[in-house]
């Protein structure tokens, strides 16, 4: 038995790389405040990714906290159950209602379906996930909005780098926040941003994120710390320099993953295939019931061989306690996500990822599928 494989691992360049940026630091012994690093992180971020400005801060959730102050988002707010917890308890937070809309079963993303039959007098905003990195339909999500007045903002914690015909995908929406955290395809180990599209709506989140400072003694809003430091931006920067080579690993293995994966009953995946440039950021898998075990079988399996897989995303946001009391979180009104939360499980994906350990994972999916009962029939698993 080989060594632990988890999800995800950090992409860290090498250490030496780093001292210089510090020993920056140490000289101009600026910390934080929007120092050098922090501008130069936002001009080349904004650069890279294909977007008019970036917003920086000290984590995603801080963001999408703040992005919904920026635009006064009020009442009631249709978002995805289909989430990590952050998205709706920034809403939470805010005092906002979240109203949960079922998803694509095909996308894994809100259903612009649902979202036009729970708007009430009372939704102002739409906030949608680009889940795993795979846009939602941001034309029919705006048409919506546009009919409706409503604002949309991007949960794009998952979309660095994603691009939709040549553009990027965090054009979209009013705002877009993205997340730097370690775990994340772009890290600045603990960070994230708001992508916004003028230099006003800048100038209102850049006050917003540092107390509502406009000046020496003008506070202009209740706004919050959420500044990023120089050592994380400085980071950022030279996480820049490494960036397209992660992008490249990730999506060599998940061309590995798809051929290894291959003519197995019961285990289907996301598929890509030139629709638009994926970041490749998860691997997730669908196991359904001709797989021989149940997708928590599996998840057993793997993990009994010291390979840590995540049930990405299970349980849903809208099953735990400070939502389920919402009229919009009952298992019936959402069962296409119900149906999805049980069968998904989401493979080790990360650049450092060798061959040789991602053909164990493939290896350990082949062998429980060869498990089957006399009968040909599969034979469950009860976890
Ligand atoms: C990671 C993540 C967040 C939160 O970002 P942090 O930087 O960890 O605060 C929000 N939404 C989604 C979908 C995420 O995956």
């Amino acid at each position: 038995m080989g060594d632990n494989i988890f999800v995800t691992s950090p992409l860290l360049p090498p250490l030496e790389e780093f001292m210089p940026y510090m020993e920056k630091i140490w000289q101009n012994r600026i910390l934080t405040n929007g120092g050098a690093f922090h501008q130069q992180l936002e001009e080349e971020l904004a650069n890279y990714l294909g977007v008019k400005h970036v917003c920086l801060f000290s984590n995603g959730t801080l963001a999408l906290l703040t992005a919904l102050q920026a635009l006064r988002v009020t009442g009631e707010v249709i978002t995805t159950p289909y989430s990590f917890v952050a998205t709706s308890h920034t809403l939470l937070w805010n005092g906002l209602t979240p109203v949960f809309a079922d998803i694509d079963p095909q996308t894994f993303n809100i259903s612009p379906e649902r979202i036009e039959e729970l708007i009430t007098p009372q939704t102002t905003a739409i906030m949608p996930v680009h889940c795993y990195g795979i846009p939602c339909d941001v034309e029919r999500i705006q048409q919506i909005a546009d009919v409706y007045g409503l604002k949309v903002i991007y949960d794009a914690a998952h979309a660095f780098g994603v691009r939709k015909d040549g553009v990027s995908i965090l054009n979209h929406g009013d705002l877009s926040v993205l997340s730097f955290h370690a775990t994340k395809v772009f890290n600045t180990f603990e960070g994230g941003a708001i992508i916004c599209h003028d230099a006003r709506t800048k100038q209102r989140i850049d006050y917003l994120k540092n107390f509502g400072f406009a000046g020496e003694t003008r506070v202009v809003a209740p706004g919050i710390n959420a500044k990023m430091n120089e050592m994380e931006a400085a980071f950022g920067l030279l996480q820049l320099k490494y960036i397209d080579g992660a992008l490249a690993a990730r999506s060599t293995i998940y061309q590995r993953y798809c051929e290894g994966l291959q003519g197995i009953p019961g285990i289907s995946w996301f598929d890509a295939a030139g629709r638009f440039d994926w970041n490749h950021a998860y691997y997730p898998v669908l196991v359904d019931s001709d797989y021989p075990l149940t997708r928590d079988g599996l998840y057993d399996a793997l993990k009994a061989e010291g390979i840590y897989s995540r049930r990405y995303f299970y349980p849903l946001i809208s099953s735990f306690a400070m939502y389920r009391h919402l009229a919009t979180a009952s298992v019936d009104h959402l069962p296409v996500a119900n149906a999805i939360a049980e069968q998904i499980l989401c493979l080790p994906i990360y650049p450092d990822l060798t061959q040789a350990d991602q053909l164990r994972v493939i290896d350990i999916i082949r062998r429980h599928a060869q498990k089957t009962k006399k009968s040909g029939k599969p034979v469950r698993h009860v976890a």
